[in-house]
Formats: C-alpha cells, sequence, structure tokens
C-alpha cells in the first residue's frame, strides 16, 4: 500500500542529511562564520539512519537521497551507502555534493551501491565559484563531474542557484554544458531560507530568466522527458543536446501538489516539508521498529498542503529568519 499524506500524496522518497557540516560556506546557505554545529554525539550514527529507512521502506519508501551539509565530508559514508543498499524496497540511492571531494570518493561510493549523484555548481567562472562559496576551487568539482560521468553515475545532474548580479551572464554557458555531455543542468530559484533575508532580496531572480535568456540566444528550450524520472523540474533538451536543462521554481511556480518527500535532519528529526517548522525527533523510538513505522506515518499526517513562501521572502505564519537553513535541514 502506498504511503499517503493527509492530502493523498504518495510518500515515496527520504532525503537524510548525513550532516551539518560543509567545506564550503555558499554565500545562500550558510554564514561565513559563528555557525552553530550540531555536536558529534547528537548526530544520528549509521545504524540510526539505517533503522530509520528500513522502517520507511516497509511503508513505501523506495528513493533515497543523501546530502547535508557536505555529505562527503562524513567519514565512511560508503558504508551508509552498502547498508541502505542492502534493505529490501530501496531501488533508488543518490547523492546531492557539492563535488569537491568526489573524485576521491565516488569509485568507492558506486562500489558500495551509489547509483546516482546531484553536484551543485554554481559558477563556471573559477574567481566567481570562490566567493560564491567563500573557499571552493572550480577545478575540484570539474574533476568530480569528470569522474561521475567516467562511472556513469547517472543521470549525472548539475544543481545551480540562479543568482541575479553572480552568475546570471553564465546561464548560455551552462545551458551549453548539455549539448555534447549527458549532464543535466537544473536551474534552481534562490530561497529564502534561513537567515539570509538581505541577500535573498539582492540576488533572486525568477526562472522565466533562463527561458527568455535561451530563446534570446537562438538555443530555445524544448520540453522532454525527465532525466531519471519524476521530480521536481520541469525538463527541456536544446539543440538536441545530450543532456537537458531543468528548471526547479520552489518560489514562483511550486510544485508542493506533487510532493513525495519526508526529510530527515542530521540530529535525528523527521520533517514532512522543508519550510515547515513542524519536526520529530527518531531518538526515542529509534531500536522500536514499529513505533518508527508510526512516528513517519504521523509526522506525514501533518504535512501542510503547500508551503507561503512567497517571492518577497515572506512565508506566512513562518518567519524565514527563524527556519534552519539548508545546510542544517539538508537541501
Ligand atoms: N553540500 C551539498 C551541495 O551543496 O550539493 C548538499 C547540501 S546543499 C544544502 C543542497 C542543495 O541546496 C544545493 O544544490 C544548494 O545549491 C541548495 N541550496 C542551499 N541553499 C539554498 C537556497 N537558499 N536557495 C536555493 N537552493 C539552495
Ligand atoms: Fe555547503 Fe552545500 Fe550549503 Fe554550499 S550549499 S554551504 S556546499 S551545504
Amino acid at each position: 500500500m502506498p504511503l499517503l499524506d493527509q492530502h493523498g500524496r504518495t510518500h515515496d522518497y527520504l532525503r537524510i542529511s548525513v550532516t551539518d557540516r560543509c567545506n564550503l560556506r555558499c554565500l545562500y546557505c550558510m554564514g561565513e562564520e559563528g555557525i552553530e554545529q550540531v555536536a558529534h554525539r547528537d548526530i544520528l550514527s549509521y545504524e540510526e539512519i539505517a533503522a530509520v529507512v528500513r522502517a520507511g521502506a516497509e511503508l513505501g519508501i523506495s528513493k533515497i537521497r543523501l546530502t547535508g551539509g557536505e555529505p562527503l565530508v562524513r567519514k565512511n559514508l560508503k558504508d551508509l551507502v552498502g547498508s541502505i543498499k542492502a534493505i529490501p524496497g530501496i531501488t533508488d540511492l543518490a547523492l546531492t555534493t557539492n563535488g569537491i571531494l568526489l573524485s576521491e570518493r565516488a569509485a568507492e561510493l558506486n562500489k558500495a551501491g551509489l547509483d546516482r549523484v546531484n553536484i551543485s555548481l554554481d559558477s563556471l567562472n573559477p574567481e566567481v565559484y570562490h566567493r560564491t562559496t567563500r573557499c571552493g576551487e572550480l577545478s575540484e568539482v570539474m574533476a568530480g563531474i569528470e569522474t561521475a560521468l567516467a562511472l556513469k553515475l547517472q543521470p549525472v545532474k548539475i544543481n545551480t542557484v540562479l543568482m541575479k548580479g553572480i552568475n546570471e551572464t553564465e546561464v548560455l554557458d551552462f545551458i551549453k554544458l548539455t549539448l555534447d555531455q549527458p549532464l543535466h543542468v537544473r536551474f534552481i530559484e534562490y530561497m529564502p531560507i534561513g537567515d539570509h533575508d538581505r541577500q535573498y532580496r539582492d540576488h533572486y531572480l525568477p526562472l522565466s530568466y533562463i527561458e527568455e535568456t535561451a530563446a534570446g540566444a537562438g538555443l530555445p528550450l524544448t520540453p522532454a522527458p525527465l532525466p531519471g524520472g519524476a521530480g521536481p523540474a520541469e525538463a527541456y533538451t536544446v539543440k538536441d543536446g545530450k543532456g537537458t536543462v531543468g528548471l526547479i521554481h520552489p518560489i514562483s511556480r511550486h510544485f508542493c501538489d506533487k510532493c513525495n518527500r519526508l526529510r530527515l535532519t542530521a540530529e535525528g528529526n523527521l520533517k514532512a516539508c522543508l519550510y515547515w517548522q513542524d519536526e520529530y525527533s527518531v531518538k526515542a523510538v529509534i531500536n522500536d521498529h514499529e513505533a518508527l513505522k508510526a512516528l513517519i506515518v504521523k509526522v506525514l499526517s501533518g504535512k501542510p498542503v503547500e508551503h507561503q513562501m512567497v517571492a518577497d521572502g515572506s512565508c506566512g505564519s513562518v518567519k524565514p529568519g527563524a527556519m534552519r537553513t539548508m545546510s542544517k535541514t539538508g537541501g
């Protein structure tokens, strides 16, 4: 029987933050300094994460994404990959990473059972990349992308947050990445999450900008099937390119009616919606399989029909500054 929320949406997808720590400091995600970290002792162990996945899988969860923070900074991630992949019912295991450590780790993760990767990349210019991430080396991410393609961790998706005044001049360069290689570039709208009000107001740009820029350059976007099945993106091809261009509009055209996901934070809180403050700790029931299943059902029963975030940065009754940043929830 499918796992349904109170609005009849089937839930088959669990996104797991394995750490709140990161080796970058992207300006839309983390502050430059003074970031409170979850104590190591409070972070779920791999055994505990696997217990949650086992309970979810029995209820109908089949797709798992490991994220963070930066998942590749957590030690021995391959062990978690191996144990999740062995759980009956899990058919798709993906990773979202900034790609910095990917060229070193991709082979062992692939061997352990990782199916595919999403790599976050907001600029193809080394200087802009360094500034936006406050410390990242573009060449390391590009090596990670090459390795992912070589190992066929596909579809290999690139997540690019569109930011006015930072990377909107690179839109065509990103689109051109999809022409010769099976790369799936997904432009994501900047979301007002965490304590980033001013940054958001300065840099938010709706994704209609992508469609207009592509058409203006003689590279119109033609609707295409989504690579790797369902998801929040609208997919397009350009000039019969080998990859696709995806548009993910959490703000200007939200996709709450199709939402199929639950989230587990690094310290073990289940959340039914990224933009909602309600969360429930799994810790008290972590050794009780049936109680864990009941908790998952309870979390879903309170899922809102849609988020209330709008382009001016407000979130209805939820104060954006009071919400966790993406690095804390798991993006
Ligand atoms: N560290 C990994 C990475 O960067 O891919 C995984 C975690 S990160 C929080 C996951 C995704 O969230 C990234 O693609 C990042 O660009 C996106 N993200 C973080 N903050 C965001 C924001 N305010 N608006 C839109 N996307 C955001
Ligand atoms: Fe780190 Fe990912 Fe957040 Fe960037 S988006 S600071 S890489 S967690």
